[in-house]
């Protein structure tokens, strides 16, 4: 493994984290039978005020429990954006329905509202937009299609606990929101995640599906349809609950980093940014930059390697779906615009860790590239 003098999305653990699982581990629940989980549904229900929250083993868990509660399957159509994390689609594969892919946005990196529209037909079942690196999709726009066309929306607001549109968090506009707390999220338990919605059926549907099924609160060991073990459990809830208390430190922490990024690489030429909508407030889960090598006089991959010798860590920005070799029995048109994003785009890293010295020396660091 190697290190990073400044690492990309390194966790933030400290001793609050350490007396909750403490108190887990004394208390002897260490499965998904625990009472903090139940704990850490309702504190983050209220946090993102929603009626519901399921928690789950991770994202792509709950992704995969949102398609099923909505019976989408063989046959259906789910519309995604080409420019994400695999996990937004790989669940529409686990229900045997199938992916359309569409362009994003160039400026907001987001699925693009207008390619949506051109994608639907009458197989269409769902969207699941995705708020990319933390910036909210346009989820007005999203919702008005969802409700002209008769459609599911389930919300990837993986990357986006925090962020808010139309002073909203992300996560509450669609029928289902699902959230991570991947080591690498704005919060972590490790593994883990959460689904949300404000429909009770739903809602204790997911509870059924996340334990096999299994009928609560009666002795006997009665199914009433397939499930998954797909639960969170008691202590990687403890260290949830300490995490969400500490989340609004985590907020400022990077969207300080951003403001500072932003004030650094404003005057060079050549490198832009993720814009945020006039409704959206980002989470800036992970600052990322666009070069134009043409101005900027390198690309992304000089940028890349400079970056790695100083011990700075720093990713390409996702490979579009279009490109994925397991994708490619698909038939997806192309999209020009998550592949140039692709090409040319860089995370640089945004933990909440980071000292203003560290933000410095990275774009120090870039500003020298030739
Ligand atoms: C992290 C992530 C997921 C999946 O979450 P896991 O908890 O890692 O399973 C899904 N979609 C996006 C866009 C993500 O970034």
């Amino acid at each position: 493994m190697t290190v990073f003098n400044i690492p990309l999305d390194a966790p933030n653990i400290g001793e609050l984290e350490k007396e909750f699982v403490i108190r887990a581990l004394e208390s002897g629940y260490v499965s998904s039978v625990g009472p903090m989980v139940a704990e850490f549904e309702e504190r983050f229900a209220s946090y993102v005020r929603v009626s519901h929250a399921v928690a789950t083993v991770n994202g792509t868990a709950a992704l995969h429990l949102a398609l099923r509660l909505l019976d989408i399957g063989p046959g259906d159509e789910v519309i995604v954006p080409a420019l994400t994390f695999i996990a937004t689609v790989n669940p529409v594969l686990y229900v045997g329905a199938t992916p359309v892919v569409i362009d994003v946005d160039p400026l907001t990196w987001n699925i693009d509202p207008v390619e949506v529209e051109k994608a639907i037909t009458e197989h269409t079942r769902a969207i699941i937009p995705v708020h990319l690196y933390g910036n909210p999709a346009d989820m007005c726009r999203i919702v008005e299609l969802a409700r002209k066309y008769n459609l599911f929306v389930v919300e990837d607001a993986t990357e986006a606990l925090g962020a808010t549109y139309e002073g909203r968090f992300t996560g509450t506009f669609g029928h289902i929101g699902v959230f991570s707390f991947n080591g690498n999220k704005v919060i972590t338990t490790g593994g883990g995640g959460m689904l949300v919605t404000d429909d009770s059926v739903l809602a204790s549907r997911a509870r059924l599906l996340v334990n096999q099924g299994r009928v609560p609160g009666v002795i006997e060991y009665e199914h009433v349809e397939m499930g998954y073990n797909y639960r969170l459990n008691n202590l990687q809830a403890a260290l949830g609950l300490a995490q969400l208390e500490r989340l609004p430190e985590f907020l400022d922490a990077k969207r300080r980093n951003t403001a500072l990024y932003r004030k650094l690489l404003q005057e060079r030429s050549g490198l832009k940014w993720q814009c945020e909508m006039e409704e959206s407030v980002s989470n800036w889960w992970l600052f990322s930059i666009l070069i134009e090598p043409d101005k900027f006089g390198a690309g992304r991959n000089d940028v890349m390697e400079k970056m790695k010798s100083a011990g700075i860590q720093v990713r390409p920005l996702f490979m579009p779906l279009t490109k994925q070799p397991a994708y490619n029995r698909y038939n997806m048109n192309e999209c020009p615009v998550a592949d140039f994003l692709h090409k040319n785009g860089i995370n640089l890293p945004g933990t909440s860790l980071l000292k203003e010295e560290d933000i410095r020396q990275v774009c120090q660091v870039l500003l020298e590239v030739k």
